[in-house]
């Protein structure tokens, strides 16, 4: 610890010329600040004479969007490294190339994607991308099944478990998606109209805190394969032909569901925003059935690709069974629909929420809107075992149309 001091924009042309020799002796040097997460400084520095640039994010000692008075271990960041290598290695660049990882700062300096867009903020804007479902679930069968104790030898893979080990992180995760959304208090966020619909709905619904239950200690204690940990739309760098994952400090060992039905439930949470903010006519019904569509192949395609790598891939023994395979990606597949609700309820009531739904202008429609994600994000917590194909999915959100 001796040696880190944060970064700001003044010093970090000096710091990166120490670490890499990546600009030219000629550069004209231009540095700025774009994190707009919650944990982390996030610095583009850029040589605009030879129009090269890099990224240098910087873990930081406390919750940025909270203050010091929240402090969070800044080893998360080379656990970042260390995944965004092997994901790199795994998926074929399907995340960031990482130039340089500086363990006394906990500074990862790594490709700037100044070409892509976040995914959250390109929904919004009605983009559609093509590719986009395909290549997300190359990603996501990859990193999952190929980290698995289907494919791992079982004492390399129980090491990995070691190494990624992230109680800090999973905490918070363990916390607001977890519990509480489902109880008063805490660091619980919600606008006035939603009080006592929260208290109604997921405070005294013991049957749905039963499930969510279930739910947390799958993700506390199903070591199943190494997560991102925190695949949501603002997690992803898109663009018309590629996609490219970000952020993954979250990561450790945990069930495949998670990281599967996050990404789902922001595509479900941008479907009701753009059904609010929207007037009807063809640009909304494309962008809706764009959404709809993506969610189906999520799903699906997931599902066509693990069982086929499985085949390609498995060495353990008994993984071979005949049967085995279908049971154990039907179970992520009915986890995922779990954890897509739980993920919905925590961006209502919870500490972080999503632009989506707090940016629906229309007052009247932000509360109806807010209420309807609360009430399918149930329906896919409580109903998880018939939830199990795109088809499912499509229908049951297309059902939950409010506007
Ligand atoms: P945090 O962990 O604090 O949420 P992120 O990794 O999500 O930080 O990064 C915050 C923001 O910084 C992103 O939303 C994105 O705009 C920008 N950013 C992060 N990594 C890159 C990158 N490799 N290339 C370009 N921009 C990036
Ligand atoms: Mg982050």
């Amino acid at each position: 610890m001796d040696k880190y001091y944060e970064l700001t924009e003044d010093k970090v042309v000096k710091y990166v010329n120490e670490k890499i020799d990546f600009f030219s002796d000629d550069a004209v040097y231009k540095c700025s600040e774009i994190g707009d997460g919650n944990l982390n400084l996030v610095f583009r520095v850029k040589d605009t004479k030879n129009n090269k640039s890099i990224i240098v994010k910087q873990a930081l000692p406390y919750v940025r969007a909270a203050g010091d008075d929240w402090p969070l271990d800044i080893g998360r960041g080379a656990i970042e490294n260390k995944i965004l290598k092997l994901e790199y290695e795994l998926t074929d660049g399907l995340v960031p190339k990482v130039y340089l990882f500086d363990d006394e700062m906990c500074c990862t300096i790594m490709e700037d994607l100044h070409d892509y867009i976040i995914m959250r903020y390109g929904l919004l804007n009605l983009e559609i991308y093509p590719n986009f479902a395909e290549q997300i679930t190359d990603f996501l069968v990859k990193t999952l099944l190929l980290t698995s104790d289907v494919v791992m030898e079982h004492k390399e893979k129980k090491n990995r478990v070691k190494e990624f080990i992230n109680p800090e992180l999973c905490e918070i995760t363990e916390e607001l998606v977890y519990t509480e959304p489902f109880n008063i208090g805490g660091r619980n966020d919600m606008e006035d109209f939603l009080v006592d619909f929260h208290k109604k709905e997921l405070v005294e619904d013991d049957e749905l805190r039963l499930e969510v239950a279930k739910l947390k200690f799958d993700f506390m204690n199903n070591a199943q394969a190494l997560l991102h940990g925190d695949v949501h739309t603002g997690s992803i760098f898109v663009n018309q032909k590629y996609t490219k994952v970000i952020d993954p400090e979250f990561a450790f060992y945990g069930p495949m569901a998670y990281d599967i039905g996050a990404l789902i439930a922001n595509l479900v949470m941008n479907y009701l925003s753009t059904d609010a903010r929207l007037e009807d006519g063809p640009a909304k019904d494309r962008h809706l059935n764009y959404l709809l569509k993506t969610m189906g192949e999520v799903i699906d395609l997931f599902k066509v690709k693990s069982l086929k790598l499985w085949d390609e891939v498995v060495t353990d023994q008994m993984a071979k069974v005949p049967g085995f395979k279908d049971w154990y990606i039907n179970d992520v597949i009915v986890n995922t629909a779990g954890v897509t609700g739980c993920e919905m309820i925590r961006r209502t009531v919870g500490f972080a929420h999503v632009k989506d739904l707090d940016g629906i202008p229309d007052d009247a429609k932000r509360e109806k809107t807010k209420k309807q994600n609360i009430l399918l994000a149930k329906e896919f917590i409580k109903n998880r075992h018939k939830i199990v194909t795109g088809k499912d999915y499509i229908k049951l959100v297309k059902e939950n149309r409010v506007h």
